[in-house]
C-alpha cells in the first residue's frame, strides 16, 4: 500500500492519447512521486509544483478531493455492469473490465472481504505504486519489425480463419442448453468431440472430472508437431514444445431450469477453439498443440483446474504458452464502432502477451489493451500453476445486457469482432508453433 505525503495530491491524468514516450516522460516528471497506470488513466501522487508541470505538458487532469488517500482506492476487475458496487463506492476511472474506485470505510471493508474470500464475482486489488494494471496498445513500446518470412507466416494463418465456419459452430452450440446439469451439455460435448475428431491428424479424448459431486467433461484434442512441419529437424516427441488453446463450452442463465444458449458466453470462444484447430491443422507447425473445450467454468473454473491438475509435470515443462478465449463476439456499437479486445495475463508473462498484440497490429484493425490483473476465467487455472497464459476477451463484455441470461443468443453478436480476434490468435499461434 502507498500513501501520499501531506504536501501531495492524488490526480488522474488522461493518458489515452499519450503514446509511449510522452507517457514515460510524465511518469518521470519531477514532483510525481508515484503512479499507477490503468488504461487511459494514470493515477499520480504529485506535489503542487509537479501538478503545474503536468498541466503545462497539456494533459487533462482530474484532481481528487484532498481527503482521499490511496488507502481509499481499489482497482476492481470483472464487475459486470449488472452487478452493483457496494454502497459508498464511486467509480473514478472506468476502463471497462477494469475500474478504479474510491470507497468510504464501509465500502472498502466489503470489497476487502470479497478479496479475502476470493469472490468469483469481483477481483479486488489495492493501488500499488509503479504498477501497470492495464496498458493500451498505443502506450506500449512498439516491437522491432518482424522478418518478412515471419510476417508472411502470420498473414497466411490469419487468412485461413473462416468467419462463416465459426458462425455456423456458434449457432450449433447456442441451440443447446449447455448448463452442466442439462442434457444439452452432453450433446454439445459429443458434437465437439466428433467435430474436433473430423480434423485431419487430431486425436481426441474426453476428460471426466467432478463439479460438486456431479460428473462433467472436457473435450481434449491434440495435433502433434511432426505433421506438416515441412522442414527437416522436427524435434522428437519429448523435445517438442506444447501450446494449449482453450475455451469453456458450458453455459449458464438465470435458473438451471431456463434455457442457457450462452452464445457470447461462451459459444463464441468454444467455436473459436474449433476454428483455430482447423486453421492450425493446415498450418506448418513443429510444436504440439492441444485444443480443449472446458466445462464447469461457470461453477468456478473446474474444468481448466482439472486439466492443469492432471497434466503430468513433464507435459507442463513442455508448455510454451496457453491461450484461452471467453466471450469474444460482443461489441456494444456492433461493427460500426471500434472493435476492441482485452488481453489478460500476469506481468511476468508480458513478453508472451506481446506476441498477440504484435499479431493484432500486423493482421487486424483491433484496438488492444493488456491487463496484468488476471481474474475470473480459465486462464487463471494455468497462471496459478506458474504457466504462461493469456485470456482474450472482448472489451465490451461487461456492458452486455444479456450476460448469463436466456437471451444470450447469436443475434446479439458481432461476428466481425470474433473474426478479428481469431485472426490475431491464429497469427500468434502460427509463429509460436513453428
Ligand atoms: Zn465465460
Amino acid at each position: 500500500m502507498v500513501s501520499a505525503t501531506p504536501a501531495e495530491q492524488l490526480a488522474i491524468v488522461n493518458i489515452a492519447a499519450a503514446g509511449p514516450s510522452k507517457l514515460g516522460n510524465l511518469k518521470n516528471l519531477a514532483g510525481v512521486s508515484w503512479w499507477t497506470e490503468i488504461g487511459g488513466s494514470l493515477l499520480v501522487s504529485v506535489t503542487p509544483a509537479g501538478l503545474m508541470k503536468v498541466k503545462k505538458t497539456g494533459f487533462a487532469t482530474n484532481i481528487l478531493a484532498s481527503e482521499i488517500a490511496a488507502d481509499d482506492l481499489r482497482v476492481i476487475v470483472a464487475a459486470h455492469d449488472s452487478k452493483p458496487l457496494p454502497a459508498g463506492s464511486v467509480t473514478l476511472a472506468d476502463e471497462g473490465r477494469i475500474r478504479l474506485i474510491e470507497g468510504d470505510s464501509g465500502a472498502i471493508a466489503v470489497l476487502d472481504q470479497m478479496a479475502a474470500e476470493k469472490s468469483p464475482a469481483l477481483g479486488v486489488f489495492p493501488v500499488e505504486a509503479g504498477r501497470v494494471v492495464l496498458q493500451l496498445q498505443s502506450n506500449q513500446t512498439p516491437t522491432s519489425k518482424m522478418s518478412s518470412r515471419h510476417a508472411a507466416m502470420l498473414t497466411d494463418a490469419a487468412g485461413k480463419v473462416s468467419r462463416e465456419r465459426w458462425w455456423g459452430d456458434v449457432q450449433k452450440l447456442a441451440g443447446w442448453n449447455r448448463h452442466i446439469s442439462a442434457a444439452g451439455n452432453i450433446q454439445a460435448r459429443d458434437w465437439i468431440k466428433s467435430t474436433l475428431g473430423a480434423i485431419p491428424g487430431m486425436e481426441v479424448t474426453v476428460q471426466e472430472f467432478k463439479v460438486q459431486g456431479r460428473a462433467a467433461w472436457n473435450v481434449v484434442g491434440i495435433l502433434t508437431g511432426e505433421r506438416l512441419a515441412q522442414e527437416s529437424g522436427v524435434p522428437a516427441a519429448g523435445d517438442r514444445g506444447l501450446l494449449v488453446v482453450g475455451g469453456h463450452f458450458d453455459s449458464t442463465s438465470e435458473r438451471t431450469s431456463s434455457a442457457a444458449p450462452g452464445a457470447e458466453d461462451n459459444a463464441s470462444g468454444a467455436a473459436g477453439v474449433l476454428e483455430l484447430a482447423r486453421v492450425m491443422a493446415e498450418t506448418p507447425h513443429s510444436q504440439d498443440i492441444i485444443f480443449v473445450a472446458f466445462s464447469g467454468e461457470e461453477q468456478g473454473l473446474y474444468g481448466s483446474a482439472a486439466f492443469v491438475d492432471e497434466l503430468p509435470d513433464s507435459e507442463k515443462e513442455r508448455i510454451r504458452g496457453v491461450l484461452t478465449m471467453d466471450m469474444i463476439a460482443y461489441a456494444k456499437g456492433g461493427n460500426t464502432g471500434p472493435l476492441a479486445v482485452l488481453i489478460e495475463t500476469e506481468s511476468e508473462h508480458a513478453a508472451f502477451a506481446k506476441k498477440f498484440t504484435d499479431s493484432a497490429a500486423a493482421v487486424t484493425k483491433l484496438k488492444v489493451s493488456t491487463s496484468y490483473n488476471p481474474f475470473g476465467s480459465d486462464h487463471v487455472s494455468f497462471l496459478d500453476a506458474g504457466l504462461p497464459a493469456i485470456l482474450a476477451i472482448d472489451a465490451d463484455w461487461n456492458r452486455y445486457g444479456d450476460y448469463h441470461r436466456s437471451t444470450d443468443t447469436p443475434d446479439k453478436l458481432t461476428p466481425e469482432l470474433a473474426h478479428e480476434i481469431l485472426k490475431m490468435n491464429a497469427g500468434a499461434l502460427a509463429l509460436m508453433a513453428h
